[in-house]
């Protein structure tokens, strides 16, 4: 049997956060992620994040501290009871013309072949046009969550994305949606 995910960006989808993290006790996790994410799993979604961390590329940030900042992101929802798969990153910038930045589908087709999951029946939830574009690349459904940063963004999206106001919201709406399927 084939599985399915929810892909998810973490700035400004899971965490406040909207600026290129550089150490780990920055992370400000939204109140409502591990309730959301926690109604996901329950139902049955592979959890992954697919974040681009230009900063690696810029020199910002050491790939070990990013590794540590994921370490700690997996730990706290393992603390939850929250299984992250795993997460996905890419520490090139968009000049460096690397074949695994978001928009690119990459890590959504890597994720299929490993996991053996089915796109068409995983939804990406993501709050920038590159989460957007990446999973409509990969035959994957979208959420988009409008909240005060999404806003920025939303004109640069055609077609026009499904909303939510947050993360528990896109969750809710998605195991709603696969109820009626
Ligand atoms: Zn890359």
């Amino acid at each position: 049997m084939k599985n399915k995910a929810v892909f998810l960006n973490w700035d400004v989808t899971l965490i406040l956060n909207e600026k290129c993290l550089e150490e780990p006790s920055e992370i400000i996790f939204f109140d409502n992620v591990f309730d959301a994410l926690m109604t996901l799993q329950q139902n049955g979604f592979m959890l992954f994040i697919v974040l681009n961390q230009p900063g690696i590329s810029k020199g910002k940030l050491s790939s070990e501290k990013g590794n540590d900042i994921g370490s700690v992101i997996t730990e706290r929802f393992a603390n939850e009871g929250i299984k992250l798969v795993r997460i996905f990153f890419c520490p090139h910038s968009k000049e460096d013309g690397c074949l695994c930045c978001k928009p690119t589908p990459h890590f959504l087709n890597e994720a299929a072949k490993e996991f053996n999951i089915i796109l068409a029946g995983s939804y990406f939830i993501g709050s920038h046009p590159d989460d957007i574009n990446n999973a409509r690349q990969a035959d994957v459904n979208v959420v988009y969550i409008l909240n005060e940063i999404g806003v920025k963004y939303y004109h640069e999206i055609y077609p026009k994305p499904l909303l939510k106001a947050d993360i528990l919201d896109a969750a809710k709406f998605i195991i709603n949606h696969i109820s009626k399927v």
